[in-house]
């Protein structure tokens, strides 16, 4: 709207981006969403980095593939987990008949 020539009323003012009409603020604006979505694309790289910097030192170059080893790798721990108390279980029942 301050693009407009001449009067400008207030009614012509709008505090919604929806409503704006006037070509040189619609290019200030679209600047800074260009501007904000290449530092959003740039974040993005930057958190990549450092998860594969992460699955990297796991041996992984993928990190999808590293997180599903270690899904996988933590689902065997907790099976190991339940037959080691299991067997604890048992060891401790066995023990307290020998009493
Ligand atoms: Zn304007």
């Amino acid at each position: 709207m301050c693009g407009t020539e001449g009067a400008m009323e207030d009614e012509q003012l709008t505090g919604d981006w929806l409503y704006v009409t006037c070509k040189r603020c619609l290019k200030i604006r679209a600047k800074e969403l260009a501007a904000r979505a290449v530092e959003e694309r740039e974040q993005k790289v930057r958190l990549f980095d450092e998860a594969q910097a992460i699955t990297l030192t796991l041996g992984h170059v993928n990190i999808s593939t590293a997180i599903k080893c270690l899904i996988r790798e933590r689902n065997e721990l907790k099976t190991e987990l339940d037959r080691v108390r299991a067997d604890r279980d048992a060891l401790l029942e066995a023990g307290a008949d020998l009493l």
